[in-house]
């Protein structure tokens, strides 16, 4: 038995599986799991802040490990118990929040609109649909669409715009149920939310189902490849299962009778690539910054298995490194604040053991984060004005990939003498 988050069995009080497990297998090639890519040690769930008022309650950690799969090479987190739902349902991220994001769903719709040729009687489906931050442009443009979004409340925001939206799980069964009530979709699309589902096989074939002859899906994902490159091991949390390269996901469209005939790289994230798949019999055939692709993952090792058994020494040496930079400005009288309460600013703290004691609290512009402590660290979260009444020294960004516009944002902690640092990719100071 492969134990999953929220599976009843570990409530009733079944043995929790460990690393060496030999029941761990592949999501998606079933091969036994061996091999650690990156150990971060116990770790909450990085967006789960704790309400102020429950700061003196007992909160769960779980193991946070990476492996690889020594026969596909899909990165992916060992299995970890959990006694409840892991993610709960009134989670407090909406798209909708940041500009830099909507402008690069904007771009991307008329990228796609003119490229397919898309209009009146085409039907665009989207994946994890959100509050509809994405497809409110196909409608501005008249072009017919349907969201599917398991979180109610989120859902429900997309439907008072008036976008039609289904709170559903994505996988093959609710793809079939979809094709034969709303039609097969001309564009397929889901961004950053492959890497975030349990069942990698289980959604691809919902796509292949889903998807009408001729027509075209595209994913966003981090790149495995920038992870591994720019050692962004604190992309690494709970909710994100698989950590994709092209080869990798190529793979796994094939054996869903799909295939990839493109790819865009993105700066997104710290560096994502969009996928474009079609069906295994489309006549489009691969592009050319596809095939480059492929070989520059192979030309840096992610076909050996070697590549990735290194990578967990790089990260041992980097918590090493940041702690140092850290201790010594804080020997040198410097007072510290964070800004950022998202998940990769979680799995940095937490690995890295930093808490009260060096950060005096961190900011976020999303007044739900406010008015809680971060999980594990109990690191204050305050709103951002908390930096000009409090003057710090130093302000740690902890969302590294989306520093410029913090900074700009920020620039005024200069008046004071104030000092950025960010990881970029080793934590330094930004004068
Ligand atoms: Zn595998």
């Amino acid at each position: 038995m492969v134990l999953v988050v929220g599976d009843p069995a570990i409530a009733s009080g079944d043995p929790a599986p460990t690393v060496a497990d030999a029941r761990a297998t592949c999501r998606f090639c079933a091969t036994p799991l061996r091999d650690v890519f990156a150990d971060l040690g116990m770790s909450p769930v990085a967006n789960d802040n704790v309400p102020l008022a429950r700061d003196n309650a007992m909160e769960p950690f779980f193991p946070l490990c990476a492996l690889v799969c020594s026969q596909c090479f899909l990165v992916q987190l060992a299995p970890f118990e959990t006694p409840k739902p892991l993610f709960r349902a009134d989670y407090a991220y909406f798209s909708s929040y940041s500009s830099s994001w909507l402008d690069h769903c904007r771009r991307y719709t008329e990228q796609m609109v003119a490229r397919l040729g898309l209009g009146a009687s085409s039907h665009v489906v989207e994946l994890a649909s959100n509050d509809g931050y994405l497809l409110q442009y196909f409608m501005q443009r008249g072009i017919p669409v349907l969201g599917v979004e398991p979180t109610a409340n989120t859902a429900r925001v997309a439907l008072e715009k008036g976008i039609p939206t289904r709170v559903e799980f994505w996988g093959e069964q609710t793809a079939r149920v979809i094709a034969a009530e709303d039609g097969r979709a001309d564009l397929l699309l889901g961004n950053n939310v492959l890497a975030h589902v349990p069942d990698v096989n289980d959604f691809v074939a919902g796509m292949k189902v889903a998807l009408k002859e001729g027509g075209t899906i595209t994913i966003e994902f981090p790149h495995l490849l920038t992870l591994i490159e720019l050692n962004q091991w604190d992309t690494i949390y709970h909710e994100h299962y698989s950590y994709l390269s092209f080869g990798t996901v190529g793979r796994l469209f094939e054996a869903h009778g799909l295939r990839l005939f493109d790819v865009q790289e993105l700066p997104t994230h710290g560096g994502s690539l969009r996928i474009f798949g079609c069906h295994e019999d489309d006549p489009r055939a691969p592009s050319a910054a596809a095939d480059e692709l492929l070989a520059r993952e192979r030309a840096a090792g992610l076909e050996d298995l070697r590549t990735y058994l290194e990578y967990g020494d790089r990260v041992i040496e980097d918590k090493r490194r940041i702690l140092t930079f850290l201790i010594e400005l804080k020997r040198a009288g410097n007072s510290i604040a964070g800004y950022g309460a998202a998940a990769k600013g979680n799995t940095l703290l937490n690995y890295c053991g930093i808490g009260r004691d060096v950060l005096d609290f961190t900011c976020d512009a999303n007044p739900h984060k406010q008015s809680h402590v971060l999980p594990g660290t109990h690191i204050p979260i305050l709103a951002p004005e908390a930096i000009r009444e409090r003057r710090p020294d130093i302000v740690l960004i902890l969302p590294w990939n989306i520093k410029d516009e913090i900074m700009q944002q920020l620039s005024y902690i200069r008046e004071w003498g104030g000092r950025f640092a960010a990881r970029s990719p080793e934590l330094r100071l930004f004068e």
